[in-house]
């Protein structure tokens, strides 16, 4: 980000396949691509980022399996994102809003119903096919100059360009933030939403480590990025959404008031002691700690013959599973919503992907929760397994079994009472 060269390791996940790609029966005794996965911090700017970069064209090329909006909490963030970004900028009918990696086209909907004109740029050819047919124009492109150029022949220049949880897979930022700077129209508004290193790092969510994300962001190297680029962080804004992510508001220079919060997350990060080598290594060292105990539990639920399977096959999951070295001997199956996954096996450990049903049909004893994120609404929804004695674990940051507890067993089902239901943690001795 900064060109600098001093770059310093400070965790080191192994040797991994890629998070998405998922495999037919037919490709399961073909040999797998397996990539390092390693993160080091840049000792001149803060940036912590991948020490391994894998080509875009083989992370993004293929049948990419991730549908950004099949959970609730997901639409909720969306609709949330598109107001308040239409309250806050005052957006007028027909500006043009710009989706960098726009997926299935959710936030643009959003925008859309608050009357904006909206185009989504993506890579994926099978998500880009999904996303039309949902009446969301989308672009089969890499964002880069050639698109630039297209849009503002075709549509001119855009008032707002969002890109969320893809600015951290972006390997050439400079020339991705110069195309977004031609593309915004003078007194435009550039939105990047990211996952923080800091709750990376407080909460060891280290499965958010996967070879998509190039870097792990902070707000003191995007600070001193964007001012090399002539524009300015003028806002910053945290959100719940991904274990914990930031969003940040930017403009051409010298636009838009600062506000107090950026010199706010600045001081947080720097208390949290973020670009400091011992934290980070602290941290490297807990990582590797709670490998050994989820180890340990999972082994030892087996040994009492419990069946255990996963819960939704996100790429954090894949880190995890990968890392952890917890394959089909351990996990029957691991179940999934999204159709593009369900019938395939998991990059590395090979499990198969079933859908949620076989949880009960399977009469699996515990579900590890691979995507904690959404942990609270997945719980919700599986009343069924739950009611049948199933009970969960979260693996990050320390693996732990919940149970709902008796008190709430008989409690509503809807997943806003469920988020207040009491949770029972029965941590083993
Ligand atoms: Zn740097």
């Amino acid at each position: 980000m900064c060109a600098g060269v001093r770059l310093r390791q400070f965790i080191d996940l192994g040797f991994t396949p890629l998070a998405n790609a998922f495999l037919r029966a037919d490709q399961l005794q073909e040999p797998e691509a397996h990539y390092p996965l390693q993160v080091s911090q840049c000792e001149d700017c803060g940036l912590a980022q991948l020490t391994h970069v894998v080509s875009p064209e083989i992370l993004y090329r293929r049948d990419y399996p991730y549908e950004s909006s099949v959970t609730q909490a997901g639409r909720r963030h969306w609709q949330e994102f598109a107001d308040s970004a239409c309250g806050q900028m005052a957006l007028t009918d027909r500006d043009l809003v710009i989706d960098i990696g726009s997926n299935v086209g959710f936030l643009l909907e959003c925008f859309r119903d608050n009357g904006m004109r909206v185009l989504g740029i993506d890579p994926s050819s099978n998500i880009v096919r999904i996303a039309e047919k949902r009446g969301v124009e989308t672009w089969d492109e890499f964002f880069g100059p050639h698109v630039v150029k297209r849009i503002l022949q075709e549509k001119g220049k855009a008032a707002l360009v969002t890109a969320t949880n893809v600015f951290a897979h972006i390997d050439k930022l400079r020339d991705f933030m110069s195309a977004v700077s031609d593309l915004l129209a003078d007194n435009g508004v550039f939105i990047l939403e990211a996952p923080h290193l800091g709750h990376l790092v407080q909460s060891l969510e280290f499965d958010t480590i996967y070879h998509e994300h190039v870097s792990y962001l902070s707000l003191k190297p995007l600070l001193r990025f964007f001012d090399t680029c002539a524009m300015e962080v003028f806002d910053v804004q945290e959100r719940d959404i991904h274990g914990g992510s930031f969003r940040i508001f930017v403009s051409r220079a010298g636009r838009y008031p600062v506000r107090d919060s950026v010199r706010e997350m600045l001081a947080w990060e720097n208390e949290a002691g973020l670009y400091d080598a011992p934290v980070l290594a602290e941290f490297a060292a807990k990582v590797a700690a709670n490998r050994s105990a989820l180890a340990r539990l999972l082994h030892d639920l087996k040994h009492r013959g419990k069946r255990i399977a996963g819960v939704s096959a996100p790429a954090k999951g894949m880190t995890l599973l990968n890392y952890c070295h917890i394959g089909p001997e351990l996990l029957d199956f691991v179940t999934e919503k999204s159709r593009l996954k369900i019938g395939r096996y998991t990059p590395g450990m090979h499990i198969p992907v079933l859908e949620d049903e076989a949880l009960v049909r399977h009469k699996v004893d515990y579900a590890l929760l691979l995507a904690w994120n959404f942990a609270e609404e997945i719980m919700g929804n599986l009343e069924d397994f739950a009611r049948q004695g199933g009970q969960f674990i979260l693996p990050v940051p320390g693996p732990r079994v919940v149970a709902r507890s008796r008190t709430a067993r008989h409690a509503a089902s809807s997943p806003i009472q469920i988020r207040e239901m009491q949770w029972k943690s029965v941590t083993r001795s």
